[in-house]
């Protein structure tokens, strides 16, 4: 028995796919494979780069990098800097939203300093898109900074109660705010560092179970869902020194599918969070004749071993699953089928329909 379903090919707004510079981590060839096996036809490029992109050559190189090279569509973002901000008007038009550091990750684009993220939210351009990194207090300061300087607010990766909580008295009050969870931070809680140790390292860190529960409960209050793809090797994963990150492009829909059959959410949910409001929020462009077919019955595990992406690991290795992607096609062309990728790399970069 089969039980076949259509979905859109889906968006995944928040990926850092570590070209260039740290290309034995993942590549856009890699890291755009990872995507059409997980159902991905869209997926927009974080700008944490060692050498960040917040210039307009920096983001050229990264655009002419990926030329010819990806299996999905691919987007870019821009960085928050202080260095950045004499460039926001000419990169506007290429980019689909700006990301801001506001709390320790990886890459050097962290800013605390009170003056520079003024400077940066009340200069980005009102109708595009402010991404923030901003755990729990740090939240409250860029709602304030958002409001001030009325930015289209989305706020990367919730993963505590305390953080949808005030974005939910946001939406209240009218101001524009959205956000987005991971699904690591929807199947995995702070217990679980314990068995996976550095593989379960991330920003931000796993939760409590009661976060993870208050998530799952308010799951309509959360605008999208997004991998936050960020591998390292199992190498780095494994040294002393902690890296932050976890691959997501490949588990994220089977975990969608799971959640699916548990009846935790319905697929016209899975559909408007992995698709209609990512388009909606970043203008993101119509892909013709594009769509992902599932099989909601099929069980299966994943595995380290069945993953296009350079990393080869996953924080859900050994985790039974119901719920397949079968194909993946872009374009009218399949791209992916039967565990295999089909076509040489048909993707092309991306810009935002309008601003
Ligand atoms: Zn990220």
């Amino acid at each position: 028995m089969t039980n076949i379903i259509k979905l859109p090919g889906l968006i995944d707004t928040h990926v850092h796919l570590r070209e260039p510079g740290n290309t034995h981590k993942e590549d856009f060839e890699t890291g755009t494979k990872a995507a059409i096996a997980g159902g991905y036809t869209i997926i927009i490029d974080m700008p944490n780069n060692p050498n960040p992109i917040t210039n307009p050559e920096a983001l050229e190189e990264k655009i002419k990098l990926a030329e010819g090279r990806v299996y999905s569509d691919l987007g870019f973002h821009f960085g928050g800097a202080e260095s950045a901000v004499p460039f926001f008007q000419e990169v506007k038009d290429k980019v689909f939203g700006l990301k801001v550091y506001m709390n320790h990750t990886t890459g050097p684009l962290l800013i605390e300093d009170n003056d520079e993220l003024d400077l940066i939210f009340s200069n980005w351009p009102k109708d595009k898109v402010l991404m923030v990194h901003a755990e729990q207090e740090t939240l409250t300061k860029a709602i304030t900074l958002a409001k001030k300087h009325k930015n289209k607010l989305h706020v990367c990766h919730v993963a505590r109660r305390i953080e949808l909580e005030l974005i939910m008295k946001a939406k209240e009050e009218g101001m524009s705010i959205t956000c987005e969870v991971g699904m690591h931070h929807l199947y995995l809680t702070e217990d679980d560092v314990k068995r996976l140790g550095h593989y379960g390292m991330m920003r931000p860190p796993l939760a409590s179970q009661e976060d993870v529960d208050f998530l799952w409960s308010n799951i309509n209050s959360i605008d999208t869902i997004a991998s936050d793809h960020a591998p390292h090797t199992k190498e780095e994963k494994e040294a002393e020194t902690i890296v932050n990150g976890v691959p997501g492009l490949e588990t994220s829909l089977p975990l969608l599918l799971q959640a699916v059959n548990d009846e935790r959410i319905t697929m016209n949910r899975v559909i408007e969070m992995t698709s209609t409001n990512p388009r909606k929020i970043f203008n993101i462009p119509e892909q013709a004749d594009t769509y992902v077919e599932v099989d909601m019955d099929e069980e299966w595990t994943i595995s380290n071993e069945n993953l296009y992406t350079k990393c080869g690991w996953t924080p859900f290795n050994g985790m039974k699953i119901k719920g397949k992607i079968i194909k993946t096609v872009l374009r009218g062309q399949t791209v992916y089928e039967n565990d295999k990728i089909t076509e040489p790399a048909s993707g092309k970069a991306t810009y935002p329909t309008h601003s």
